[in-house]
């Protein structure tokens, strides 16, 4: 049973953003656009993985959470997690497309393209190793005992893998049903409440990926950055406030409330918190008034009053 469904993550969408509003021409923007694209590619195989894992069927009770990250003793972020009465699993997806090499001496991942194109990536074996290590610490400091195991998963057969990993069990999506059920189901250490509870605690302390806004993260000047509403229909943007509505100057298409969209992203990618004026300026508003009305909204916390007030946006997911 799947308990956290695949989800697009908030650093996605900003990566995204920043992505759009970034100025072409600046200098980390073609290294911004291959790890947007690292991160596209990375969504699509582990979706691809959790759909299928929708489909399995064990002769007892598990469940599958896509993306958790907890704290051991450094942050470990699992691309997916299974548990159930007699083990854990985390699988690590790699969608990575040509020829596959897995190395050990040191440990590295290699890839050839058709094209003669080499990269190197770090090796997906240490880092589930040191996973399987620092979870086994979370469970038995929570007061559960399970054997944890792990693999690294190839969501597509476009990878060719010519030289598979020494230590590390590794698998297409479609081996997964055939992997799981030759785990060892006999004595279950967890009972079904404990099961339960271990489920209720991990949902519990996964951490969301915030590390917003981008623009600090990644130490881009603000001045930098693309401002304006963008366009509900065409994503020009620069739409332009007249009366009530916001109005595309590209493909007159109007919209109600195309800031709000417009206002998390200054959040995500901008400053972490915005004021009146602030938000003229993101909003090309030339109104105070119009400005205020727009950051009355549930998602953000207003701090100060009159001039001094200073809204923050509270992420929930
Ligand atoms: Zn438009």
């Amino acid at each position: 049973m799947i308990v956290k469904p695949y989800t697009q993550t908030l650093y996605m969408e900003a990566l995204i953003s920043l992505n759009k509003r970034l100025h072409k021409n600046h200098p980390k923007y073609i290294s911004l656009r291959e790890e947007l694209h690292r991160n596209i590619a990375g969504n699509i195989g582990e979706e691809a993985v959790m759909n299928f894992i929708q489909k399995v069927n064990l002769p007892y009770k598990f469940y599958a959470f896509h993306n958790i990250s907890l704290y051991g003793e450094s942050l470990i972020q699992m691309d997916i997690l299974i548990i159930s009465q007699y083990y854990a699993v985390i699988l690590e997806v790699k969608n990575i497309q040509g020829e596959i090499e897995f190395k050990s001496h040191p440990f590295q991942l290699s890839r050839t393209l058709a094209t003669g194109e080499r990269q190197s990536f770090d090796s997906p074996e240490i880092q589930l190793q040191e996973y399987i290590y620092q979870l086994n610490g979370i469970f038995k400091e929570a007061g559960f005992s399970i054997p944890i195991y792990g693999a690294v998963v190839f969501p597509f057969t476009s990878s060719y893998i010519k030289t598979p990993p020494s230590k590390t069990t590794m698998l297409f999506r479609n081996e997964i049903r055939f992997y799981l059920r030759n785990l060892e189901t006999q004595n279950p250490p967890l009972s079904i409440e404990a099961l339960n509870n271990l489920k209720n605690f991990i949902l519990n302390k996964t951490i969301i990926y915030k590390p917003f806004p981008l623009t600090q993260r990644y130490s881009i000047n603000t001045d930098d950055i693309i401002t304006g509403v963008e366009c509900t229909s065409c994503n020009f943007v620069g739409m332009k406030k007249v009366t009530r509505h916001w109005i595309c100057t590209r493909c007159k298409n109007i919209s109600n409330n195309a800031h709000h969209q417009t206002i998390k992203e200054y959040f995500l990618v901008y400053k972490n918190s915005i004021s009146n004026k602030e938000c003229r300026h993101f909003l090309k508003l030339n109104n105070i008034h119009e400005a205020t009305r727009m950051l009355k909204s549930p998602n953000l916390i207003k701090t100060g009053k009159y001039k001094d007030a200073i809204y923050k946006m509270h992420f929930t997911h």
